[in-house]
């Protein structure tokens, strides 16, 4: 996302505590003229010197293994973090973005979910902690836009990959893809044949960067309806790597969604944005990037 809008022309305050993120993700940035950095948790209250037309609150622990870790920190990026960013945003007369999550729809009901479907959320299971979370943070932008006249935008974001991951964060294109390159048994949770739809990093932060500049409120689902088997997915990497592992099954997590792809009708008609790079690519893309980079596993 800084990349983008330092690409745009933009200047660009990062801020981040790194509980789930590398700083090696910046360190390109490091001397870039228009890139200031922060290391701050931003569920502290806190103030920058700059002035900002734009407030991207992206904070948040969002692999299942992080944030069953972090579920206490997560709980508070949503609220206590999304209030004090909304905050900023207020003082400096910013558009505000929050993205949220495909998390919202719960285990859903409906399929493939639209925006205007309330999900099937368990309050109180172990992944309510990101669920809830980001549940919270959609209802706070949505009473600060009513209330203070913010100018406000959500995105709801489903299965993102790309270069630039941990490859030990434990979500399913990074675990399939360290365990193909090591030879090592693809662990499938469950039976495989709940299904996910995978959109690569730089079509979403495009959509991201159209939404930013949108005049729309409520929810915007972005990500790639492309849907498959968790099985089936596995089966793609272990024949694009040509790799030696066997798939191996194991217990499916406590209410790990059957199945999810967005509906992108909306994002479609309101921001012209679909996305462009097809699984085959995005993957080999973010193969290239674990190869030359298997050291980084923070
Ligand atoms: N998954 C899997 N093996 C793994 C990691 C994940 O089968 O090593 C499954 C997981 O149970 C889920 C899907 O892959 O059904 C996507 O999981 P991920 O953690 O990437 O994100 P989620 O979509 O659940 O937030």
């Amino acid at each position: 996302m800084c990349d983008r809008l330092l690409a745009e022309g933009h200047k660009v305050a990062g801020v981040d505590n790194f509980c789930t993120g590398s700083a090696q993700n910046l360190a390109h940035l490091t001397e870039h003229e228009h890139f200031e950095f922060y290391e701050q948790d931003v569920t502290q209250r806190f103030s920058l010197p700059d002035k900002f037309d734009a407030v991207l609150h992206m904070a948040s622990p969002a692999s299942p293994k992080d944030y069953l870790e972090l579920p206490i920190e997560t709980l508070d990026v949503g609220s206590a973090g999304t209030r004090n960013m909304l905050e900023i945003a207020g003082q400096n007369d910013a558009k505000f973005l929050l993205t949220s999550t495909s998390e919202a729809y719960g285990d859903p009901h409906v399929h493939p979910q639209v925006e205007t479907y309330w999900g099937n959320v368990n309050p109180v299971g172990t992944r309510s902690c990101y669920d809830e979370s980001k549940r919270f943070a959609e209802a706070l932008t949505m009473a600060y836009h009513r209330k203070r006249g913010i100018k406000t935008s959500i995105a709801r974001i489903f299965n993102t990959y790309g270069p630039r991951m941990k490859l030990n964060d434990g979500r399913v294109v990074p675990a399939f893809l360290d365990q193909a390159l090591r030879g090592e048994p693809i662990t499938v949770f469950g039976d495989g044949s709940q299904t996910r739809s995978f959109c690569y990093v730089s079509d979403l932060v495009d959509g991201l960067y159209r939404l930013m500049q949108a005049d729309e409120p409520y929810p915007v689902n972005l990500g790639n309806p492309n849907e498959m088997t968790i099985r089936d997915f596995a089966e793609t990497i272990v024949d694009l790597l040509q790799s030696a592992s066997r798939i191996v099954y194991e217990p499916l997590p406590e209410d790990d969604p059957q199945q999810r792809q967005p509906d992108i009708t909306k994002a479609r008609q309101l921001l012209g944005w679909e996305p462009k790079v097809n699984l085959r690519e995005g993957l080999e893309r973010t193969i290239a990037y674990f190869r030359s980079n298997q050291s980084v596993t923070v």
